[in-house]
């Protein structure tokens, strides 16, 4: 099948590398010149894991190519994925559509033939119909059908759930497009569920979900908070909740507070829908408060333990919003530094990927460091605040050596408590006991 993907980011590029070693002739498109020239010329722009060998593989063989041209890159189509993205407006949340409208505007002058239109951005109800129109004005003649195709991957995991979908929703209201998309999920059809719906529901079902699974985290966060008041262990409660079929295991791993490009953005705009259309969505706007207030806690917490010293030196582990990706957009770990950054304190930072992107937002404002070691050298406290795994296998005995005072604020639980106090560190760490 012939596909072009506009916009070529996060989800852009893993799923156009991902449909190139399905066996499709796929183009990358881009507004952003230096993006695709930087890909062009062989380099990937994001990190994620196997991202780079499936991306060799497929631009050696010219599966996938990269362009800027919507005149070039749409007429030989059978499929075109919008995957441009939906940032939110700075007053009031909701979903920003100015990207796809552009979008959509750019590729309705050249499309020829029969063409499959999917918004793969995470959209607002009824953005199918608002593309369909958009398209019909530019080119009343055009020959095309607008479904809701929306992604489910996650940072850190995209090449690995490009793959292994658990279930992949398509909002489609013709036969003709769902035939189209069955094609292209063949592949996938005895492995993950393949579910249609109408485009309303498949693009209410990526928003619903994005906003259960950021209540799932803020929820195991507060439950963990209570574990410290309490003796219990949220590692022993997670447990007893996950054996429940009902509950699941996953996602109850508590930290600093959710973040990334998806939960808050998502959550604002549900929230910001709910009052739109006058529904009470009460539960998701608590969430959203309870998750900010959190990354204020986190802060206060490591500042509590340096409040004795003047102008303390704070290492951070961490800046990217999980481990995995080189992503910072809303990450806790940034919003944690950014409200320490309002006290007198010398923040030093590492992080294994994401240091570019960081320096990008932070500027001067904090210390670059080329390894953990080197962060932590001379600190009066040690942030851990993004959970890489390389940060697990770090020598507690020579953090100790390293530290001015051995004091750690373990946000993302990566130390074993026992050993950190048989060693002499004060460790705070979330719903563990000490
Ligand atoms: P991104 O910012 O990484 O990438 C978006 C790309 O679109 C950018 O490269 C930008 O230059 C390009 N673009 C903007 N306008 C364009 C236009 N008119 N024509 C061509 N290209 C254009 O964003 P992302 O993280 O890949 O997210 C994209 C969408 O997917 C968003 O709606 C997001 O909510 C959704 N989503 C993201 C994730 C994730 O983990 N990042 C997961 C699921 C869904």
């Amino acid at each position: 099948m012939k596909i072009t993907v506009i916009g070529t980011g996060y989800v852009g590029l893993p799923t156009g590398v991902g449909l190139a070693e399905l066996g499709n002739d796929v183009v990358c498109l881009d507004i952003d010149e230096n993006k695709i020239n930087t890909l062009k010329s062989g380099k990937v722009t994001i990190f994620e894991e196997g991202l780079e060998e499936l991306f060799k593989k497929n631009t050696e063989n010219g599966k996938v190519r990269f362009s800027t041209s919507f005149a070039e890159s749409i007429p030989q189509a059978d499929l075109v994925i919008l995957a441009v993205g939906t940032p939110p407006n700075p007053i009031t949340k909701e979903a920003d559509m100015k990207y796809i409208k552009a979008a959509a505007e750019s590729l309705a002058h050249h499309l020829q033939g029969y063409t499959v239109i999917a918004v793969k951005s995470t959209v607002p109800v009824n953005t199918g119909t608002a593309v369909e129109n958009i398209v019909r004005q530019v080119n009343p003649t055009a020959e095309f059908d607008v479904i809701s195709l929306p992604e489910f991957l996650r940072e850190g995991f995209a090449v690995q759930d490009f793959f292994n979908p658990d279930r992949i929703i398509v909002g489609a209201n013709t036969q003709r497009a769902r035939d189209l998309i069955a094609e292209l999920y063949a592949p996938f059809k005895d492995k993950s569920t393949i579910l249609y719906v109408s485009r309303q529901s498949s693009e209410t079902i990526k928003y619903a979900s994005n906003a259960f699974l950021a209540m799932k985290i803020q929820y195991i966060n507060e439950m963990a908070d209570f574990c410290e008041t309490s003796g219990a262990d949220i590692y022993e409660v997670a447990k007893g909740m996950g054996l429940d079929s009902r509950i699941g295991a996953k996602f109850l791993v508590p930290g600093p507070g959710y973040g990334g490009f998806c939960f808050p953005k998502d959550t604002n705009a549900m929230a910001y829908m709910g009052k739109f259309n006058g529904v009470d969505l009460s539960l998701i706007e608590t969430t959203i408060k309870s998750n900010e207030r959190r990354k204020i806690n986190m802060a206060k917490r490591i500042l509590d333990m340096v409040d004795d010293v003047k102008n303390p030196t704070i290492a951070v582990l961490g800046s990217a919003f999980k481990g995995g990706t080189d992503d910072c957009r809303e990450s806790p770990a940034l919003q944690i530094i950014e409200i320490m950054l309002a006290h007198d304190v010398q923040i030093r930072l590492y992080d294994p990927q994401a240091m570019d992107n960081t320096k990008a937002i932070l500027k001067d404002m904090i210390t670059y460091c080329n390894s953990a070691y080197e962060a932590i050298g001379g600190a009066d406290v040690l942030a851990v605040l993004t959970d890489w795994p390389e940060f697990k296998e770090l020598d507690l005995s020579r953090i100790k050596q390293l530290m001015k005072r051995p004091q750690i604020a373990d946000y993302r639980n990566t130390f074993d408590c026992t050993e950190a106090k048989n060693l002499g560190f004060e460790i705070k760490s979330l719903g563990r006991k000490l």
